[in-house]
């Protein structure tokens, strides 16, 4: 039993169920979530997560409450809530890994100040689990993937259960409460008073999303990539957050699997989800850099507009762009399409396009976003031949087939022929009321790419 004051400090994992944090064996700890101020400057004071994120901590501060334990909410830069909480005799911290370059300069920062131990609440693997013979990290996914189906036992899928009976033995919120005028406190805890917006989508609960994976796993493979349908699981929200932990869904796949399901193809989707954390945490120098080929690429301010207006006259990258800003989301196939169409037919570089998606994605994580822009660009460690560039409009033919996704996304396009929306020529010789025509040629915008790859 740990007998130095803790902090378990909530950030990837706001929940309380299967939760390393509230596993760890410490006499007297705090619970805390800071909305970190250098973070928050640079958002739209609309942005969804806030929102989102709020609303978790709302639950997350009730259930704490039902173990006895009060969850202290600030809104400071990260180092001053370390500074106080030392000030006040806490030693060490507790917390989730989190592997993008932010997140590793900030912990840095707190570690000069207490001890910080970071744990993996968050993967499936430890990021030094699956390395080759020599111990180096795999650069190519598939034999990463076959080693890490080998080495996967039960134990990755363990629950954690509370195992500190005297976790309400918490002396210091009286403290906390006596120093009501600390600004780094969040009082009123309300959206705002951080000066950010409520917004009116309503989550569904991670549960809930996890209890349906039955009625989808059997033919996932099949139907996932049919923008349309509801045919993938949604859960990478959950995952971002933490209002689900890994471990709860790979129990899920166990409990399937044994009742006869094909359980693999999504299992394989999870570790791909670890794989790109596991890049990222080998290789940092992918945040920003390329790694196999670079492109000669050209920044047309026109084309970027167009782009992230949804008006590049192609109806599924701007259908996808339109669900984006609207929703937070984006399916998966339609990020594919998106992001290869941004790098290799407009030819603007993978990382205004990550930037982007950044700004909006409700699940955004740096791993995956910045993995999955350097695989459609060609530029990525494990990633799409630069060759192969997705024809948008047979794409969009193939999984969108009656246009339905295209139309939810552009309602003004609802009457126009599902055909003609997949139809180059079309969109290109007829005028489409408020809809422009395509800005790029497809054949045409491939050839450039082409040339303009670095060889
Ligand atoms: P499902 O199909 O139900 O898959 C289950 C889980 O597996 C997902 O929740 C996710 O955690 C993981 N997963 C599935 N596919 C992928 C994949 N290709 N790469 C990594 N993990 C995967 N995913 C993010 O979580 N955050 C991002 O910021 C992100 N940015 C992306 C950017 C681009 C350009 C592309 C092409 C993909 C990106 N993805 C990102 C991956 C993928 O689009 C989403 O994880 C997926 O759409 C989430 O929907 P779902 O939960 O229904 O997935």
């Amino acid at each position: 039993m740990e007998n130095k004051k803790t902090i378990l400090w909530f950030r990837r994992d706001l929940r309380v169920e299967d939760s390393i944090l509230l596993s760890i064996k410490a006499k007297e700890v705090l619970p805390i979530f800071i909305f970190d101020k250098a973070i928050l400057k640079s958002l739209q004071k609309d942005d969804k997560r806030v929102d989102f994120i709020f609303k978790q901590i709302e639950k997350l501060k009730i259930s704490l409450q039902k173990i006895g334990l009060e969850l202290v909410v600030f809104y400071a830069e990260v180092v001053d809530v370390f500074v106080y909480l030392k000030s006040l005799g806490y030693e060490e911290v507790y917390a989730s890994v989190d592997y993008d370059n932010y997140a590793l300069a900030r912990d840095k920062k707190v570690e000069e100040l207490l001890t910080l131990h970071r744990l993996n609440d968050c993967y499936i693997y430890e990021p030094n689990e699956v390395l080759k013979a020599d111990a180096s990290a795999y650069v190519v996914f598939a034999p990463y993937y076959k080693l890490a189906k080998t080495l996967y036992t039960k134990e990755h899928a363990l629950k954690y259960e509370f195992s500190n009976s005297k976790l309400s033995n918490f002396e210091n919120i009286d403290k906390i409460h006596e120093i009501e005028n600390q600004t780094i406190i969040l009082k009123p805890f309300a959206i705002a008073s951080i000066n950010f917006k409520k917004n009116s989508i309503v989550y569904e609960d991670s549960k809930v999303k996890l209890s349906r994976l039955k009625d989808k796993i059997a033919s996932y493979i099949e139907r996932r990539d049919y923008v349309y349908e509801q045919a993938t699981s949604n859960l990478s929200v959950d995952l971002r957050f933490g209002t689900i932990s890994i471990r709860a869904i790979l129990r899920e796949l166990i409990k399937l699997k044994k009742l006869g399901f094909e359980t693999e193809g999504f299992f394989r989707q999870l570790v791909f989800r670890d794989y790109y954390a596991y890049l990222l945490y080998h290789f940092p120098i992918l945040h920003t850099k390329d790694f196999r080929k670079c492109i000669n690429y050209e920044f047309n301010e026109d084309y970027y507009n167009s782009f992230i207006t949804a008006n590049t006259g192609i109806p599924i990258v701007d259908a996808g762009i339109s669900e984006l800003i609207t929703t937070g989301n984006m399916h998966n196939r339609v990020r594919m399409i998106v992001a290869s169409f941004f790098c290799k037919h407009l030819l603007l570089p993978w990382q205004k396009g990550e930037q982007f998606f950044a700004k909006y994605l409700m699940d955004y994580d740096a791993a995956s976003n910045i993995l999955s822009w350097q695989w459609s660009s060609s530029t990525g460690i494990d990633a799409q031949p630069y060759f192969r560039i997705f024809n948008p409009y047979s794409q969009s033919k193939k999984f969108d087939k009656d246009a339905n996704y295209i139309k939810m996304h552009l309602p003004f396009l609802k009457d126009i022929k599902a055909k003609y929306l997949h139809d180059e020529n079309f969109l290109f010789n007829n005028e489409i009321e408020n809809y422009p025509k395509p800005i790029v040629e497809h054949k045409f915008a491939s050839q450039r790419f082409l040339n303009s790859v670095r060889k």
